[in-house]
Formats: structure tokens, C-alpha cells, sequence
């Protein structure tokens, strides 16, 4: 089995193709939240360590540039079938890592694996655009190059899929790329490595330093990474849209989200539990796309609540790696500590706690919160207004789709939002008034595939090109506009 989770191992960065032990003396431990057991211990790197990895990956960009894009995707297509092979020990890690059950690691898996094959396409997606004729005998043309190094900053909860919504797409299209992963999560990231390097990747193409804020740092002031993609909480996306970008950085900052879900009264009522259910709770609600709000709309919300809570009731809480376990843990004893914090803050404000998941019973080792649930939550809670990111779900009773619309719009942050009906007229209204990146219509996770970008905005987003799809190649190339005139 490999490296990635030998238990209490000590993590390297990975610099030029090799495995290179960080100058740090500080190293934190990585547990398995379901456990509590120590996993591995990651470096707390250093600016030097960052420093040599930006000089190896500067040294990397001169021959990857040079490297012919068909020959940069056929490596792609290698790994693609490499992740494949590996499908259930990368899943296996993710849970281990983050607490996910199984079957969700699994599905990250293949959304990371999705977006391999996206990138993959780069012949075409790295095509520019010619008119032979713009005057007469001047021909002009586009050329699209690669940035340098570029580099990536990812959080805990999507340990495959996130890095995966970056690396893939800079590489392929010649530039070399340095990940600095979430702390919390570093090991799967290595096994990423791995086979990248098994894949055929030249040395110094992908590298990762491990660590925190001095890494972090460390990129955005650093003079040879002209661009930067961040995925994270909404203050640290700030603070990194902003001093990236006062650097001259181009940067692109995923930010926290509080997405809504309409239920109108005519949804249908198995469909709509069953998917809120998965929304809310799946991944412990430490997804950026996770349900937080439910906005009941007229008489539907006694029935929905209470469907809500049955469900929530049969719950399989525990280790994501045991069959039938639906809801893991959170990442780490202070989120849960923080959580419970919201519940009580939720509860202090009024409003009204129809499912408490402090009492359910799970191990202690772990950080478990059951799935809670409050109802007659108002705009004016904290619970409201604020990223929880935990199995905390808040309902709010509005009577029309015109207040359900107007609260939702009031939340400063616009990832996702979705409904559950069956009227066009309520689809067509939602589509066009909501403000949100990507929405759903009688489903609960609207996430893009990859050759979609990732639309959110107002503070769930900070900078102009998304991650993925066209706005992704279009973030890591810039652009040649060659004018020729000829004497033909
Ligand atoms: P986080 O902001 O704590 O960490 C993200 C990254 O930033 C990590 O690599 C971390 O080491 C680094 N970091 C943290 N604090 C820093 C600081 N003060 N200075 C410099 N670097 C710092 O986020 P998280 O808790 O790992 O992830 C959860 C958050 O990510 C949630 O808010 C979630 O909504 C968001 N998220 C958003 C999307 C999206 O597409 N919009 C996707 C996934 C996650």
C-alpha cells in the first residue's frame, strides 16, 4: 500500500521529482477525525522551503513550456488511467483524512478524475484564433502561452477534487505548478504526486510544499509565480485575492458559501427530503455547495420540517470507512467545539431546535456532531448570516416564492441556491431573480462538471475567471496577438 497512509509517518514537500524533508522544526499531526489516531505529521514549511520549490519549478517551466501540448496531454491521459486504478485507495485516504464516508471519497475521486479528462483536451482547448485577412495581405492571429508558475492553495474539505479543479488544467497547458494543500488534509495530496511522477511528469512540473500561513505567504509576494488559485474560507480568499492582486498577481479566490433551498408547495416531498437530507449532511455540511438554509414557502413547512427530522433520525453516524455509515465526523475537535458554539448561539436567539446533535450518541474519540436541525430561523440570527459548514440546517417559513427570493439575495455570500417545484412559471422566476453562481432545479448539490466553470460570487468569490472550464484555461494562459503583413 502507499506511503500516503502508513500510520505516523512524517510528510515531505515534494521539490524537483524527489521527496525533500522541510526546513521546519514545526510539525503538526495529522488524526483521523473519526479517531482521533494520529496519521502522519506534516511540516509547517518554511519560506526557504518555498523559495527552493519556486526555483525548481522556474527551472521546470523552461521545458515544459517547450514541450509539445499533444505530448503534455498524453501524459494527462496516462494519469487519468492511473487515478482510475487507484480509484478506492485515493477514496480510502480521503475518508481517513477527512472523515467523508466511503461512497462520498469515492465520488470525489471521480469528480477529480473528471476534471484530469478535461484537461486532457488541451490541444484544443489551447487553440487561438486567425483571420487571414484583416487588411489587405495582413493577416492577424491569437496565440494562447502559458503563465510560469503558478501557484495553488486548497482547503480541507475536497482534498482530491479541489487541487484537481487546478493543477490539471495549469500543466496541460505549460505551465508548472506548486500546491501548497490544506494542513489538515496533506496526505492524499502526496499520493497525488505520486502518479504524477509514475505518469511520466518531468521533475519539477507539479510540486508541493506542506505548511500554513508562511507558505501561503511565501507565494503571493513571491516575484516568479505570476498567478495564484485559492479555494478556502471567505476572510483568508480576501486576504489573498488582495494581496495577490496588489503584487500584480493574477489570482482567483473561492470563497465560503450559505446556500438556499426553495421548497415550494408543490415540490414533490419525497424528492425534495431525500436530496435536502444529502445536501445538508452529507460530507458533515463541510461542503461549499452543502444546503445551510432551507426556505419553506406557505403551508409545505410543517410536513417538511418533520419529514426533515424523521429522516435525520435514522442517520448512521460513525467511522465513513464502516458500511452504511452515512454522516463522518467533522475535521478537527475545535470545528466541533465551534459548531456546538453556533448551536447554542441558535438556540439563545430563539430559534427553534427541532433536532439536537450533541445528543446523539457516537464515539468520543471522534469528532462527531449529529445531524441538527432548527426551524423558525430568521435573517436576523447569527446562524443565518454566517458559514456554520457542520451538519447544522436552518429553516425559514417565508409565504410566497417572491420573500423566499428576497432572503436569499440577502445573504452576503452567492455559491449556490436551489428549488424544488414543479411550476415553470417559479423555475423561470428563480433562474432569473436569484443571485447565485450556480443553481439547482429539484436537486439539492448543483455542482459543475468540470468543463463548467465554478460560478459563485458576491463573497463567495473573489476575482473574474472561475476555476474550471473555459475561464480555467483562460486564467492560466495569457494571450500573443501576432499582425503579419505578406507580400502575397
Ligand atoms: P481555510 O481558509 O481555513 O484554509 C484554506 C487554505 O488557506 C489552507 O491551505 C490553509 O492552510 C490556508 N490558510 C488558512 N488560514 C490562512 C491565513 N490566515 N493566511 C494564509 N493562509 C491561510 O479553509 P478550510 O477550512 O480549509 O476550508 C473550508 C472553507 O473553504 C469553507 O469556507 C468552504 O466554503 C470553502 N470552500 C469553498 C469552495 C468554493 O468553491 N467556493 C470550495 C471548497 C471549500
Amino acid at each position: 500500500m502507499s506511503i500516503a497512509i502508513n500510520k505516523n509517518q512524517t510528510l515531505s514537500n515534494f521539490i524537483g521529482g524527489q521527496w525533500v524533508k522541510s526546513s521546519t522544526s514545526t510539525y503538526e499531526k495529522v488524526p483521523n477525525p473519526a479517531t482521533g489516531e494520529t496519521l502522519a505529521e506534516v511540516p509547517i514549511s518554511t519560506a526557504e522551503d518555498l523559495e527552493q520549490a519556486a526555483a525548481s519549478a522556474k527551472q521546470a517551466f523552461t521545458g515544459w513550456k517547450k514541450t509539445p501540448v499533444p505530448q503534455r496531454a498524453r501524459i494527462l491521459f496516462k494519469y487519468q488511467q492511473l487515478l482510475v486504478d487507484h480509484w478506492e485507495e485515493l477514496a480510502k485516504i480521503i475518508t481517513l483524512e477527512n472523515g467523508k464516508n466511503f461512497n462520498e471519497a469515492y465520488g470525489e475521486v471521480q469528480r477529480g478524475i473528471e476534471c484530469v479528462e478535461f484537461a486532457a483536451g488541451a490541444p484544443t482547448l489551447m487553440m487561438g484564433q486567425q483571420l487571414p485577412d484583416i487588411a489587405n495581405s495582413v493577416e492577424s492571429g491569437m496565440y494562447r502561452y502559458p503563465l510560469g508558475v503558478v501557484g495553488g492553495i486548497t482547503p480541507f474539505n475536497f482534498p482530491m477534487m479541489v487541487p484537481c479543479w487546478m493543477f490539471p488544467l495549469a500543466i496541460a497547458a505549460g505551465n508548472t505548478f506548486i500546491l501548497k494543500p490544506s494542513e489538515r488534509t496533506p496526505l492524499l495530496a502526496n499520493r497525488l504526486a505520486e502518479l504524477l511522477q509514475e505518469a511520466g511528469l518531468p521533475d519539477g512540473v507539479f510540486t508541493i510544499v506542506h505548511g500554513a500561513h508562511d507558505v501561503v505567504n511565501g507565494i503571493l509576494n513571491h516575484p516568479d509565480i505570476p498567478a495564484v488559485s485559492f479555494v478556502g474560507s471567505q476572510p483568508v480568499a480576501e486576504y489573498v485575492y488582495k494581496t495577490g492582486t496588489s503584487n500584480g498577481k493574477r489570482v482567483q479566490a473561492l470563497a465560503g458559501a450559505k446556500n438556499h433551498t426553495i421548497v415550494m408547495p408543490d415540490a414533490d416531498l419525497d424528492l425534495t427530503v431525500t436530496n435536502i437530507i444529502n445536501a445538508s449532511f452529507g460530507s458533515a455540511g463541510e461542503r461549499c455547495m452543502a444546503c445551510a438554509v432551507v426556505v419553506a414557502v406557505g403551508d409545505i413547512a410543517d410536513e417538511l420540517s418533520k419529514r426533515l427530522v424523521g429522516e435525520a433520525d435514522q442517520m448512521t453516524i460513525g467511522n465513513g470507512l464502516d458500511e452504511d455509515v452515512f454522516l463522518g465526523p467533522v475535521i478537527r475537535e475545535a470545528h466541533k467545539d465551534k459548531t456546538i458554539g453556533y448551536i447554542e448561539s441558535g438556540v439563545k436567539e430563539g430559534a427553534s431546535l427541532l433536532r439536537d446533535g450533541r445528543k446523539d450518541p457516537v464515539s468520543d474519540d471522534g469528532y462527531f456532531v449529529g445531524p441538527t436541525i432548527f426551524d423558525g430561523v430568521t435573517k436576523e440570527m447569527k446562524i443565518w448570516k454566517e458559514e456554520i459548514f457542520a451538519p447544522v440546517l436552518s429553516v425559514i417559513r417565508v409565504e410566497t416564492l417572491d420573500e423566499a427570493i428576497e432572503l436569499t439575495n440577502q445573504s452576503d455570500f452567492a455559491n449556490g441556491a436551489c428549488l424544488f417545484t414543479d411550476s415553470a412559471k417559479a423555475i423561470r422566476q428563480f433562474r432569473e431573480e436569484i443571485d447565485a453562481g450556480m443553481l439547482g432545479i429539484n436537486l439539492g448539490v448543483p455542482a459543475p462538471m468540470a468543463f463548467f466553470p465554478f460560478s459563485g460570487y458576491k463573497k463567495s468569490f473573489y476575482g473574474d475567471l472561475h476555476a474550471n472550464g473555459r475561464d480555467g484555461i483562460e486564467f492560466y494562459t495569457r494571450k500573443k496577438m501576432v499582425t503579419a503583413r505578406h507580400s502575397y
